[in-house]
């Protein structure tokens, strides 16, 4: 292709015509045109073949495939065919360039391609101060344009400031901005420059209206979008550091707060330091994690503990015997010693030293002396029970470092009594048991040991706590099973049962009053009479302390309690008549003596945890070959002791006239009920003798006599404990005469004396006074009393 001097081309007078869809041609202006239509085609073909010039006019209504001459705008512009390319398909592609404008004259032919006479329209070149003044202010329109944002080239920019000529520099910009297929065909026939600008100028200024309100669109989403987001950024980092700072205050309020804690805790300096230490690993620490809850409470632990506070120590032996006094009837031997306690006690003015051990059977008041001794010195009173303790860590607390390990129970009832000084009561300390968890009595005996427990450790408190104020007093039921260590350290104080003429006065005085009050019962409701209170203690308990009776009595005041909410206005009576109405039918029979002689039965007398005991020992032959059998789960002492007693017997065959060989032809069996509870001890040793006995002479054994006494191979009779525990519960049991080891007879002693003017007793030092004594001649002898007799009888038949 070569370069077209334009201004040699001289556009010829007819041309070939091209209608246009949808665009138009500006003079000065390169531009590519696909050409489809077959007249079109044909007119390029002919304008190829000629000049190489057509017309193209631009069709008034787009879609139109076949214009005619009136679809068609007058006024269009005369272009050079730069190029043509055939395409396979028959359409052709043609690089035009745009002459000028022209006006179409007529139309010398329309078939088979438009062919029109033109008229060129002349360029105006002149410019005048306003058309001068229109082009700057297009070009700075357009410039303005681009900067809103509109897509123009740089070129393109840099080329309007360049043209010289208006009505060119009016067709380039409209060329370039958005105008519509009409519009741009009113700048083709604006043929005046100036009217030209000032069209362009118009359109420009409305595509700017449109560019600038765009804009202001485009940036107020913008900033609507800037600013919400930046708000969410900013409220989130806000709320971050809210909370990190509320985190921090919330945490460092809690760390002053436990530093003031600390502070007025007062501890000792060592446990003060490690205090603080554990705080400073705590502040240190997320307050979310595990660990930091475990420092938390342990620190709360250490806080909590009484390491200053004390009862303000108030002691008047007087005012002392006075409340043990006010709350307890008779336990005059132990008062005696608790006073005397106290007294050395107010003499060094220290709770060093003895350590007082309450053994008794339950319900006795141990626990109930303990809580005055307490009242009496103005301290607190904590108790815990170690019944069933095996383990060191229950007195001594786990280590830190086990999951939801605690202090031991020692630390927890101090913590429980808030001061440092309190009566801390240890009950049952003769039901630890040692085993593979560890000896709880090391523990025991740190904590009671005056030397030591001035620093008690604590496996869970990690420092030692002082226990050298408080007032130790450990409860027991019997001696026998304390820990020999704990035992020497120990001063015992023995609570034997009470007698019935005690109980009664202990129910009359103190245990109807205590729980007529509790029951928010007034003396004008409720009368338990005499007779009544005797019957509750004979046949509704049968026990060494009052427990029962007090928990009968309670009974009782409960059905009154309801009998007065109900509208019961009367003083309501309890009597041996109605009681049975309160209390059931009533549960052990009083007087055994009462009851008949037997053949191979013999009342003992045994002394259990739970007090003094009457129980039977039964024996009886059966056919065999010596056999011994020992039943009622007899425990180790008590079957070698009904071992010996058996050896005696055989030693005695003669003398009791019974068969030397009796053991070749029988089984013994001996028994002694209740059999479910076990049994113990050396002193039934004569009454398992005078069972067998019995049996093989086939003479009754008197049933109101009981005996007890451990017995040798040779029959010798020795002396046995808990003597005062056993004649009392003889006496409960309505037994009239009672066998004793000569040895014992100073033990009577103890035994209050209202209850020995009713009893007989016989001390014996060798078995064959207690057959002597225990035996009734064989039935055909008769017997000493008719009302005897005629029972004995009834049981032989029985038999
Ligand atoms: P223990 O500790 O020996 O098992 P408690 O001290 O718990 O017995 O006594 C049981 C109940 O009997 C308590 O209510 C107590 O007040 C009362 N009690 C025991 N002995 C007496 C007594 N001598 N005088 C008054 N009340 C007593």
């Amino acid at each position: 292709m070569h370069e077209l001097d334009k201004e040699e081309i001289v556009i010829p007078e007819e041309i070939a015509l091209i209608p246009l869809r949808d665009m138009i041609i500006f003079p000065n202006l390169v531009v590519p045109l696909f050409v489809g239509r077959e007249k079109s085609i044909a007119a390029l073909e002919v304008a190829m073949k000629e000049e190489h010039i057509v017309a193209l006019v631009t069709q008034k209504m787009t879609e139109l495939q076949e214009p005619d001459i009136e679809d068609l705008y007058g006024i269009g512009t005369a272009a050079v065919i730069m190029q043509e390319l055939k395409i396979p398909d028959g359409t052709a592609k043609a690089l035009v360039e745009g002459l000028s404008r022209i006006e179409i004259v007529e139309f010398t032919q329309t078939e088979p391609y438009f062919r029109v006479k033109v008229k060129v329209l002349p360029e105006q070149e002149d410019k005048d101060i306003e058309v001068e003044a229109l082009m700057r202010n297009l070009v700075l329109q357009f410039e303005r344009a681009a900067s809103l944002g509109k897509p123009i080239p740089q070129e393109v920019l840099l080329a309007t400031s360049n043209i010289e000529e208006p009505g060119r520099l009016a067709d380039f910009i409209a060329f370039h901005l958005n105008l519509k297929i009409d519009e741009k065909q009113q700048i083709i026939e604006a043929v005046n420059a100036h009217d030209r600008l000032e069209k362009v100028s118009i359109f420009l200024n409305r595509e700017l209206e449109i560019l600038e309100i765009g804009s202001k669109i485009q940036s107020r989403v913008k900033d609507q979008l800037t600013k919400t987001q930046k708000e969410y950024f900013l409220k989130e980092q806000l709320k971050a550091i809210q909370q990190e700072l509320g985190l921090m205050d919330e945490q460092a309020a809690e760390m002053e707060e436990l530093r003031a804690k600390i502070k007025a805790a007062k501890m000792p300096k060592e446990v003060n330091e490690k205090t603080l230490k554990e705080l400073d690993r705590l502040a240190r620490m997320s307050p979310q994690s595990a660990e930091s809850s475990v420092i938390r409470t342990y620190l709360d632990w250490l806080i909590g503990l009484p390491w200053q506070k004390k009862s303000k120590q108030k002691l008047n032996l007087k005012e002392a015997s006075t409340i043990l006094d006010e709350d307890h009837y008779g336990l005059e031997q132990v008062k005696k010693r608790v006073l005397e306690y106290l007294a050395v006690h107010q003499l060094t003015n220290k709770m060093r030293g003895t350590i007082l051990c309450f053994v008794g059977p339950p319900g006795t008041g141990k626990t109930s002396i303990g809580k005055s001794i307490a009242r009496s010195l103005g301290r607190k009173f904590v108790r815990i029970s170690l019944g069933g303790v095996h383990d060191e860590a229950e007195i001594r607390g786990h280590r830190r470092t086990y999951v939801g390990a605690l202090p031991g129970r020692i630390i927890q009832a101090i913590n429980q009594s808030g001061t440092n000084n309190p009566v801390f009561m240890l009950d049952e300390i003769d039901k630890v048991g040692a085993d593979f968890r560890g000896d709880p009595t090391a523990a025991l005996l740190e904590v009671l040991d005056p030397e030591q427990n001035f620093a008690f450790s604590d496996h869970y408190l990690e420092v030692p706590f002082d226990l050298s104020d408080v007032v130790f007093i450990t409860t027991a039921n019997m001696l026998e099973t304390i820990p020999a260590a704990l035992r020497d350290r120990m001063e015992i104080i023995p609570y034997s049962g009470y007698t019935e003429e005690e109980k009664v006065q202990i129910a009359t005085k103190y245990l109807i009053p205590k729980q007529v009050g509790e029951h928010g019962l007034k003396d004008k409701n409720i009368l338990i009479e005499d007779k009544a209170l005797r019957e509750v203690i004979r046949e509704y308990t049968r026990e060494a302390g009052v427990r029962g009776l007090e928990r009968r009595i309670a009974s009782i005041c409960r059905q009154i309690a309801r009998k007065v909410v109900e509208g019961e206005k009367k003083r309501l009576k309890i009597t041996e008549k109605n009681l049975h109405e309160y209390l059931g039918p009533r549960q052990f029979s009083y007087g055994l003596a009462e009851e008949a002689d037997e053949i191979g039965v013999a009342t003992g007398l045994a002394w259990t945890e739970f007090g003094g005991d009457v129980l039977s020992v039964e024996a009886a032959t059966l056919s065999g070959r010596g056999k011994l059998m020992l039943t009622g789960q007899l425990g180790e002492v008590m079957r070698e002791s009904a071992q010996a007693a058996v050896s005696y017997i055989r030693s005695r065959a003669e003398m009791l006239k019974i068969d030397k060989n009796f053991y070749s032809e029988f089984d013994i069996h001996i028994h002694v009920p209740a059999g479910g509870i076990p049994k113990d001890g050396p002193s039934a040793g004569i009454t398992i003798a005078t069972a067998l006995a019995s049996e093989l002479t086939k003479r009754p054994a008197k049933r109101e006599v009981a005996m007890t006494g451990e017995i040798t191979l040779r029959g010798r009779v020795l002396p046995i404990g808990g003597v005062k525990e056993k004649v009392l519960s003889a006496h409960r049991a309505g037994i009239k005469e009672i066998i004793l080891p000569a040895e014992n007879e100073k033990d009577l002693e103890l035994v209050p004396k209202e209850v020995k003017e009713e009893l007989k007793f016989f001390f014996v030092k060798h078995m064959d006074e207690v057959l002597e004594l225990a035996l009734r001649a064989k039935s055909k002898n008769g017997p000493k009393s008719a009302k005897a007799a005629k029972k004995q009888v009834s049981a032989l038949n029985a038999n």
